[in-house]
């Protein structure tokens, strides 16, 4: 799939309606600007009166003609991991998928989806895209002396081999992985790229830090009067969008000199970037070391071997102990913030984080409120009383609503209040401008979407 989700779900319908007649037109993108008065942000965000009242233009059809159409689902699958000797170990392991299903309806409920999905998922979707796109583009062609720009990105794990068995075995557990974080950083002059193996799998906040601190710490020593940080994520990862990142990025980078940050998100399935190409580039020279004859075992001597090389690529590494240092640090308890999924920009200063849901330099290097920045309060990292030796409240027993919509609920479970009765589910797939679709284990049937709070 080349397109993202949303995109993709959406033109499945279109194609269906072009085929049928009903529409003119399967250009999605030109649909949203048929309903709308003008490519403002407010006609797109549907917040205009005008625009409200407009619909797609449609010709004669039978709205009882049955069909079916395709949609793409994120899913959650149980699966067990097998050991060597072909017996079940006991360890399951959570896939997640994007899974292919083929929906039927009639013309009718095809055609209320489709304009529906129009007007709440891809216009704001493809209006996000394009701001984000040229706002980020607009601050690297502006860079000041004092500001630096870094893209980064977890690339996916590289499997190590051995340069014997790279076509006789079949890679199997016993093959260990590096995890790559990656990163491109540009300055007023300058542009350098960066990379940082570990050992460790983690991906999470805590892992973000240990990668992101060999990185901040060299770019400061290498521009010593840049007191300006941005980042931008790339990718689908939604562990940048957490509030735990948000938490190191407000208190870590302060401490090593940076006076302002922000932090820059691309639009969810179409983040791929200059950073991804980095990981790319690290592969394939570690694929030409095994070829050469040299065994790749671990992360570190993947590592070593790739200092070994010529490069303009700096690499770090990165000890699992780095990433469990991080641990301490976490407060047991954060305060939670509404609507995560839509942050498109966090800025910093002086310790103090607002976010908003579209990036904006608009009046650089002063703050502008453009889309209504909104304010939220950290704790200050404290070194000598790391804050995370208090446990987390155990609210087991008490069912809470979810405030907080995101990608990394996938695969918990939760539980759906319908009709008045609590049912458990596993959370399958998350939307942005939607829901959570749940899978429920009883009466009311397979999957079930419900609406989270609006945030
Ligand atoms: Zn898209
Ligand atoms: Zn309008
Ligand atoms: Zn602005």
């Amino acid at each position: 799939m080349c397109l993202c989700k949303t995109h993709a779900n959406l033109q499945s319908m279109a194609d269906k309606l072009f085929y049928h007649k009903v529409i003119k037109s399967s250009i999605i993108e030109n649909l949203v600007e048929s309903l709308c008065c003008s490519s403002n942000k407010q006609c797109i965000y549907r917040e205009c009166a005008v625009c409200e009242r407009k619909t797609l233009e449609v010709s004669d059809f039978d709205p009882g003609t049955h069909t079916s159409w395709y949609e793409w689902k994120g899913k959650v699958e149980e699966r067990k991991k097998k050991k060597k000797d072909g017996t079940e170990e006991k360890i399951t392991l959570t896939v997640h998928l994007t899974v292919k299903e083929k929906v039927e309806g009639t013309l009718h409920t095809l055609l209320e989806d489709f304009s529906m999905g129009l007007k709440e998922k891809l216009g704001k979707h493809v209006y996000n895209i394009r701001h984000q796109y040229t706002a980020l583009r607009s601050l690297k062609e502006n860079l000041r002396e004092d500001e630096v720009v870094l893209h980064i990105d977890f690339a996916e794990n590289f499997l190590c081999k051995y340069s014997s068995e790279i076509q006789a075995v079949h890679f199997g557990d016993s093959h260990k992985q590096a995890s790559l974080h990656t990163g491109v950083a540009y300055t007023k002059n300058d542009i350098v790229s960066v990379c940082s193996v570990s050992s460790s799998f983690r991906h999470g906040p805590c892992a973000i830090w240990a990668h992101l601190c060999k990185v901040l710490s060299f770019l400061k020593k290498k521009y010593p009067s840049a007191s300006v940080l941005h980042i931008v994520s790339d990718g689908p990862t939604t562990q940048y969008r957490s509030k735990k990142n948000f938490y190191y990025f407000t208190n870590i980078p302060y401490q090593m000199g940076w006076k302002k940050l922000t932090w820059n998100f691309l639009e969810a399935g179409h983040g791929k970037g200059p950073a991804d190409g980095i990981g790319a580039a690290v592969k394939r020279r570690a694929d030409d070391i095994v070829a050469q004859g040299k065994d790749l075992p671990n992360a570190q001597v993947l590592f070593d071997e790739l200092q070994q090389q010529k490069s303009s690529i700096e690499l770090f590494y990165v000890e699992p102990e780095d990433i469990e240092s991080m641990d301490v640090h976490m407060p047991s308890e954060l305060q939670t913030i509404r609507g995560t999924m839509k942050i498109h920009q966090v800025i910093v200063w002086k310790c103090q984080m607002s976010w908003r849901v579209l990036s904006c330099f608009c009046s650089a290097p002063h703050d502008c409120k453009c889309f209504h920045p909104e304010m939220v309060m950290f704790p200050t990292w404290n070194e000598d009383f790391p804050l995370a030796s208090a446990s987390l409240p155990d609210t087991s027993n008490n069912l809470q609503h979810i405030v907080d919509l995101h990608e990394g609920l996938i695969a918990q479970w939760c539980a759906v209040n319908y009709d008045g009765d609590v049912y458990p589910g596993i959370i399958q797939d998350v939307d942005v401008y939607g829901g959570a679709l749940v899978k429920t284990m009883s009466r009311i049937g397979q999957n079930c979407f419900f609406l989270a709070t609006k945030g």
